[in-house]
């Protein structure tokens, strides 16, 4: 009987998981984690609750897709609430902005900005709704295989201004540069640089009025509990502490796979859903191709890390809006730091995550659950000592806090951990400690961006942020959705 092994329970490898065991093809997963999500993994200390990753879910139609798909409902295995505002975003100079779908409401706070730039805002609404409908609903689940299927989006690229970055599209309409930066900062969702990642990305804005941002009820852990609900009632199988340390190839197919504790399992089909660079360079790295694939990608840019911050509070801190984005004194200076730079910049831009206003159950009564992180280069750009600079920088981001959104904090705090590159290294196996796999940059992109399906191994799958689209949760499901297409076609 054929079999897939899809390695790593993230986002993506769940979703795919779930696509091919509801197509009757029994599927195991091999996580290496002690519980599946991968970024989406989830802390739980004193009674708080901490996502560790993905809070933002956006596009609920490609999750209820698994679900419908497998002929159940997303609503018996989840609830997602609604998040209002999507997003505050708060300047150091006081201006702050509320954004959300009330276009009347958020046309009125960019007036206070420029009146000039409401009906700006309109023409950027009209061309990111555009590039949507190219870049995701037609594009964004299609597996570019050959350099023709390049080509032929070639004219549409052209047409939406592909090779313009994010933030030059964006002030192409915007005048202010508040609402510049406003409009411009989404693609580090997903590690892209405003400055340099394609104008393509700002199909973001448009898949966020589209359909809102979600909360899951009980935290994105929740989703992740949902997601292996739903594939275990399938018949799936899910092995956790499971490290696949080698995928077998024999004439130019995958055999089996092996786990650091010797077991092996055989396959007539591997995903994999663990970092790309990792799956040629150690989990192939006996094979030719393996190896001439991992020297490929080693020259390729990576995304930029992240340095978290998890925290409990004794206070809820009922002022914060659920999602907040702290600007700080400098945008494009630091972005370039952040993406090039070797060593920390002085100051940051924070994203502050308090999902107790959305559901208080994440903390004990009365208290808050917080989690708060600031991009920073990858180990490639800066090899820092994080075990030094970690507890550094937590002390400087907790003073910004404590002076500028949540006074007393420090009184406060009842727990903290951090999340530092190294961990995303040592932890989550990822090249560099990169957040977000390869850079999503135009020319590492599509049929540029390593393949739905190795173009020699020929069983051989990626799934993920390192495979086409690229990151975040939308990007990682529907890369399972290309990916399970080339997989049910090899495999019926
Ligand atoms: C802090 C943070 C915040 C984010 N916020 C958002 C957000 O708000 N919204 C959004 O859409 N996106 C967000 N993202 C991006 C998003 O979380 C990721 O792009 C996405 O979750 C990645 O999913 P993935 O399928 O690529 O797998 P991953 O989550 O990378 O999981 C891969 C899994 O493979 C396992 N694995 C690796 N190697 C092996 C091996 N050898 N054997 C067995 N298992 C292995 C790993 O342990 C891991 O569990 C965020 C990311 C981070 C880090």
């Amino acid at each position: 009987m054929k079999k897939a092994v899809i390695i790593g329970a993230g986002f993506g490898g769940l979703a795919l998981a779930i696509r091919l065991q509801a197509a009757g093809i029994p599927t195991v997963v091999l996580e290496q984690r002690d519980k599946p999500g991968g970024r989406a993994y989830v802390y739980q200390d004193q009674g708080f609750t901490f996502d560790a990753g993905p809070t933002v879910i956006t596009d609920p139609s490609a999750l209820e897709e698994l679900f419908t798909l497998a002929g159940k409902r997303l609503a018996d295995y989840v609830t997602l609430l609604p998040v209002k505002p999507f997003y505050r975003l708060c300047w150091e100079s006081g201006k702050t902005l509320d954004y959300d779908n009330d276009s009347a409401g958020l046309e009125a706070q960019i007036a206070r900005f420029n009146p000039r730039d409401v009906e700006g805002y309109r023409k950027f609404l009209a061309y990111s709704q555009a590039v949507f409908q190219e870049g995701y609903l037609r594009l964004g689940t299609v597996p570019f295989l050959s350099f023709r299927d390049m080509l032929s989006v070639g004219p549409q690229l052209l047409k939406l201004q592909a090779w313009q970055s994010v933030y030059q599209a964006v002030s192409r309409f915007i005048e202010d540069e508040h609402l510049r930066q406003a409009f411009s900062f989404h693609s580090l969702l997903v590690g892209g640089n405003p400055f340099a990642t394609s104008s393509i990305y700002t199909l973001i804005h448009a898949l966020e009025r589209e359909w809102g941002v979600w909360f899951p009820k009980g935290g994105t852990g929740a989703l992740v509990d949902g997601m292996v609900r739903l594939f275990r009632d399938l018949g799936g199988e899910l092995e956790l502490n499971a490290k696949v340390t080698q995928i077998e190839v024999q004439d130019n197919r995958a055999r089996q796979v092996t786990l650091a504790d010797g077991r092996t399992f055989a396959a007539s089909a591997v995903a994999s859903n663990g970092d790309v660079v990792n799956t040629y360079k150690k989990l192939l790295g006996k094979s030719a191709i393996g190896q001439k694939r991992a020297t490929t990608l080693t020259r390729k840019k990576m995304s930029n890390s992240l340095f978290v911050l998890y925290f409990g509070l004794n206070q809820p801190h009922p002022q914060l809006a659920h999602h907040t984005i702290c600007f700080g004194p400098r945008y494009e200076a630091l972005i370039h730091d952040i993406f090039n730079g070797a060593t920390l910049a002085d100051d940051f831009s924070l994203y502050l995550h308090s999902p107790c206003v959305t559901d208080p159950t994440l903390a004990p009564p009365g208290c808050g659950s917080f989690y708060v992180l600031a991009p920073v280069p990858h180990l490639g750009n800066a090899p820092l000592d994080w075990s030094v600079e970690g507890p550094r920088l937590r002390e400087r981001i907790f003073d910004y806090l404590e002076a500028r959104y949540m006074p007393g904090l420090r009184e406060q705090l009842v727990t903290h951990r951090m999340f530092t590159p190294a961990d995303f290294r040592d932890t989550l196996d990822a090249h560099l400690g990169s957040a977000f796999s390869l850079e999503p940059l135009l020319t590492q992109s599509a049929w540029f961006r390593p393949h739905n399906r190795d173009s020699d191994i020929t069983n051989l799958y990626l799934v993920g942020a390192g495979t086409h689209p690229g990151a975040g949760v939308p990007g990682v499901v529907g890369s399972a959705k290309a990916t399970a297409r080339l997989m049910l076609e090899d495999l019926q």
